[in-house]
């Protein structure tokens, strides 16, 4: 253990036992050099060892203040370097970021509860329109029904299904399902076969104008019969 040290090699310490001495009244720790025997200088007495509290002390004291120095210097540069460049994380305040992770984490949590509120309120919101939107068709449907029939629904004529708001559509389709004249008011008197649609404008239950088709969708005619 004594051995660990250089200055300890160069130099023993011990405290003189001898009660006639001058340096044992004292309990002073001397120090002998290693090479010199190992007596009381006063005396002439062996010493006994003792540890060197002064010097050990006072290299352990400037040990100390030497690691504070040091440790001083790194938490500057570190300091310094993060004042310099912003990227690098400021490790002094771990207080505060851990406040900042707090509060963050509280932030969300916040967020999250927020969240599932809000999709819970989404989810009610989207009940309630369900339920609305339900009671809208159950309610006027009947209502509504009746003229979509003859609005935008089919009507049957025996010869040909009228797809569109019968008898008044600029946009209907007629499906004929047995052969029979195009219509009533065609000076050519022209003959749809069966399968043969046209498409067209329909005014007062009659053909003004349309697109007559085959039923392979190949175009038979433009029929042009006006009002
Ligand atoms: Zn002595």
């Amino acid at each position: 253990m004594a051995e660990r040290n250089t200055d300890r090699i160069r130099y023993r310490y011990g405290i003189c036992l001898n009660d006639n001495c001058e340096k044992c009244k004292s309990k002073e720790v001397q120090e002998i050099p290693a090479r010199k025997e190992f007596v009381c200088p006063e005396c002439g007495k062996p010493l006994r060892e003792c540890p060197p509290p002064k010097k050990g002390g006072n290299t352990k004291l400037i040990g100390i203040i030497v690691g504070v120095v040091i440790l001083l210097a790194i938490i500057g540069c570190i300091i310094a370097f993060s004042g310099g460049s912003e990227e690098k994380p400021v490790p002094a305040p771990v207080p505060e970021v851990k406040e900042n992770t707090d509060s963050i984490k509280a932030a969300q949590e916040a967020a999250e509860q927020q969240r599932i509120k809000d999709s819970l309120d989404a989810v009610a919101a989207a009940e309630a329109a369900k339920k609305q939107e339900a009671e809208k068709k159950t309610e006027p449907a009947p209502a509504t029904q009746k003229p979509a029939k003859s609005a935008s629904g089919s009507k049957n004529l025996g010869y040909a299904t009228f797809k569109g708001s019968w008898p008044n559509d600029v946009n209907g389709r007629m499906v004929f399902t047995s052969s029979h004249v195009i219509d009533s008011k065609d000076p050519k008197k022209r003959v749809a076969e069966a399968g043969d649609y046209v498409i067209g404008e329909w005014a007062d239950g009659h053909l003004v104008q349309g697109i007559w088709y085959g039923s392979d969708n190949q175009v038979k005619g433009s029929v042009i019969i006006g009002r």
